[in-house]
């Protein structure tokens, strides 16, 4: 932010920073000066790829970001192994090695015994308005 009030987008782009947001807005709901911080970490990482300032790793947030997005837009909420199964085969090529198709699957029994990953994701009923939603939102398809 700083760098951005001094006027160096260059170095506001290129902060490893802009890669660790989660886009939770806390920041901005919380911001005495009511600045939207996680719509500015947005617009960072939007100009730090068109500028080609992102690393392979940088750049595959941004995978996993558009494979959530499109396992939300079909499904309505999370399939968690459709959403990986689409996140690796899109970011092998990347990625160029076979292991990391399979780089986290020793996690897999971990987080289904904390009930964290179901095998069978469930779908909403009304999946029409899903997709009116992110009509709604102009968001661009990405499959
Ligand atoms: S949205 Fe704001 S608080 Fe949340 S991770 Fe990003 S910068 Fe941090």
């Amino acid at each position: 932010m700083r760098a951005l009030q001094l006027g160096n987008f260059e170095k506001a782009m290129s902060a490893d920073a802009i890669w660790a947001c989660v886009s939770c807005q806390t920041c901005s709901t919380r911001c005495p000066q009511s600045v939207d911080c996680a719509g500015v970490m947005d617009i960072l990482r939007e100009g730090a790829l068109g500028r080609g300032l992102a690393s392979p790793a940088q750049r595959s947030v941004v995978v996993f970001q558009q494979a959530f997005l499109n396992n939300i837009r079909r499904n309505g909420r999370l399939d968690e192994i459709e959403l990986i199964a689409e996140f690796k085969l899109r970011a092998l090529p990347s990625e160029r090695s076979l292991p990391f198709l399979f780089k986290d699957a020793g996690l897999a029994p971990k987080l289904q015994k904390r009930k964290k990953l179901h095998l069978r994701g469930e779908k909403v009923n009304d999946r029409a308005v899903v997709r009116r939603i992110f009509e709604r939102c102009g968001d661009g398809q990405h499959e």
